[in-house]
């Protein structure tokens, strides 16, 4: 018998899910998903999470009660660590008890610890515990992981070469295509966690919106990892947040190479960590002149209101480039 795995399109979703996909199936189980971020997931992850809680993480509970009732597992993990010496947001440790606590009726849930802080080794027991609720065959679960990271590996090539990780998701597993930017297009970063930036319904097409307009855009996905570990080393004290170093990384990589004409930062309303990152990012986009802007998103924001921040922003830099050849009226 084939068991159904669910996993919420949350979260880290956009980061794993052809690597978790691939392991799973190479195990012999189906993977089923949520559907993407609607009205719908949105109202019952607002119902059914604490109001403290960020915006990504409300729609993760709503995602968890789209799922619940269709599958035999949902996997959830306690992540605490996904790189040596560093460590993500405390939400995601607390997750599983979360969402334990949160929802009813539940089916049972794989919560293993992912924790690379000290040792990339330490991924290897929660591999085989993950892989014992399908096989008691270690070998099997072993070789099953190894092939799925060959596979992620296709993934993280694609968004590498330009393509947003929700596109490089339908991708992964095709022949890799041929992909081009227009040198004569605008060119944004668009910044901010990746459950923020590729969720549809959380960002409101922003990326989409941004390509109809023909302008290029760039997120911290598609920056070569060194250049992105080389700008935050710059930093006066070690960047000890994933989430941060790429962010910061990136940005301080663009910025200084000139990469792009303006910054949007995607930030959810009460992100601690984003209070800092996007600090560090304003200043250095301020210094060197570059146009900087930020939309801070929660349940109430209006699509509306965002649109006409990102047209006034879009007119903004388009007559700087035009008119003012990057100088500024005030001197
Ligand atoms: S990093 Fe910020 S947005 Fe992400 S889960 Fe933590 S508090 Fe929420």
């Amino acid at each position: 018998m084939s068991y159904k795995v669910g996993i919420p399109q949350g979260l880290l979703f956009y980061d794993y899910y052809p690597l978790w996909k691939e392991f799973f199936n190479n195990l012999g189980a189906e993977v089923v998903l949520s559907n993407k971020t609607n009205k719908k997931i949105l109202d019952q992850g607002v119902s059914n999470c604490v109001d403290e809680a960020c915006l990504p993480v409300k729609v993760y509970h709503g995602h968890v009660c789209d799922l619940k009732d269709k599958v035999d597992y949902l996997f959830i993990p306690k992540i605490i660590s996904v790189h040596k010496k560093e460590y993500i947001c405390p939400k995601f440790l607390g997750l599983p008890e979360m969402i334990k606590n949160s929802i009813k009726g539940l089916p049972p849930i794989i919560d293993v610890e992912i924790n690379l802080h000290k040792s990339n080794s330490n991924l290897i027991p929660t591999i085989i515990k993950t892989g014992k609720h399908f096989t008691i065959n270690g070998f099997k679960i072993t070789s099953a992981y190894s092939k799925a990271v060959d596979s992620y590996k296709k993934y993280l090539n694609l968004i590498g070469r330009g393509v947003v990780p929700i596109d490089a998701i339908k991708m992964y597993n095709e022949s890799l295509k041929d992909i081009k930017k227009d040198k004569n297009k605008l060119n944004l970063l668009v910044l901010g966690h990746p459950y923020n930036i590729y969720d549809d319904h959380i960002s409101m097409k922003l990326i989409d919106k941004l390509h109809k307009q023909n302008i290029n855009v760039l997120t911290s996905e598609m920056i070569n990892i060194d250049k992105i570990n080389y700008h935050a080393s710059k930093l006066p004290k070690r960047m000890f947040w994933s989430f941060g170093r790429k962010i910061v990384g990136s940005a301080f990589n663009v910025i200084e190479e000139r990469k792009v004409d303006g910054i949007i930062y995607v930030s959810s309303f009460g992100c601690g960590l984003d209070s800092i990152l996007i600090d560090l990012v304003e200043r250095k986009a301020r210094k060197e002149k570059l146009p900087f802007t930020l939309l801070t998103l929660d349940e109430h924001t209006g699509e509306a209101g965002v649109n006409t921040r990102l047209e006034a922003f879009v007119d903004m830099i388009r007559w700087r480039l035009d008119y003012e050849n990057n100088i500024s009226t005030h001197g």
